[in-house]
């Protein structure tokens, strides 16, 4: 019983994640940012680990995002 094709292993399988989450560009992220804010703010358990991964990196969304649940804060209260 041997098993030739042992296709995934450990190291393909997270170079393969990795290549899903492409690193979105301002636009991206500025389209998905309503979303995922107010997700973030009714489930703090959500994750968007490109969108996160963008926000990290670029400090003019990660002002915006900060912006959007400001304000999605003051509107709910
Ligand atoms: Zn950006």
């Amino acid at each position: 019983m041997t098993r030739p094709n042992r296709s995934l292993d450990p190291a393909t399988i997270s170079r393969l994640l990795v290549d899903t989450s492409p690193y979105l560009s301002c636009d991206d992220c500025f389209a998905l940012l309503d979303e995922y804010v107010e997700r973030r703010l009714a489930d703090p358990q959500h994750r968007d680990p490109a969108l996160e991964a963008h926000l990290r990196g670029c400090g003019a969304c990660a002002e915006e995002a900060e912006a959007l649940r400001d304000l999605l804060i003051a509107d709910a209260g």
